[in-house]
């Protein structure tokens, strides 16, 4: 079976801790965490008792991580916690627990299986595109509109039905 990684979402949501499983996530969600005093108790019994376990991620998985993200545009969204259980995840070829749409969007990217804490999840890879307001025009790259230098707004892209269809 394979691992599950805790993302900062899921202690927020409450801890999906029913299953008799172990659960992973690194020391640095762990400190971003920490101030949730509702659940802090329940985190550190959970760690006394080997049910979750704090694993630092490796460099080159850190750097793998930031390299993908950085190549779809998602890097901006990631705290350094995000980056680390992305990391991890993959360390583990295991999977990760998150509502963070950055962090999903991410790991599916790197092969990673997500698995939502709340929401019902993103079916489909949804993608980032950057867009100019006073164009109105989509752009796969860059900073500003190559056509008049206002700077650049990220959207997503969903590639199912929606209520409200953007039209090119
Ligand atoms: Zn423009």
């Amino acid at each position: 079976m394979a691992s599950k990684i805790l993302d900062a979402t899921s202690f927020y949501a409450g801890i999906p801790f029913a299953l008799q499983e172990k659960y992973y996530t690194t020391p640095l969600i762990f400190e971003e965490i920490k101030h949730i005093k509702k659940h802090h108790g329940a985190v550190n019994a959970l760690i006394e008792l080997d049910r979750l376990e704090l694993l630092e991620p490796g460099k080159q998985f850190i750097e793998k991580v930031i390299q993908k993200a950085k190549q779809i545009g998602d890097f901006s969204e990631l705290s350094n916690g995000d980056i680390s259980v992305i990391a991890l995840s993959l360390q583990l070829s295991g999977e990760i627990i998150t509502d963070d749409f950055a962090v999903s969007n991410v790991a599916k990217q790197l092969g990673i299986k997500t698995l939502p804490v709340m929401t019902r999840g993103i079916s489909k890879i949804l993608q980032r595109s950057l867009y100019c307001i006073a164009c109105q025009k989509e752009f796969d790259s860059g900073k500003q509109c190559p056509i008049c230098g206002t700077i650049l707004k990220k959207r997503l892209t969903k590639s199912e039905s929606s209520s409200n269809p953007i039209s090119k």
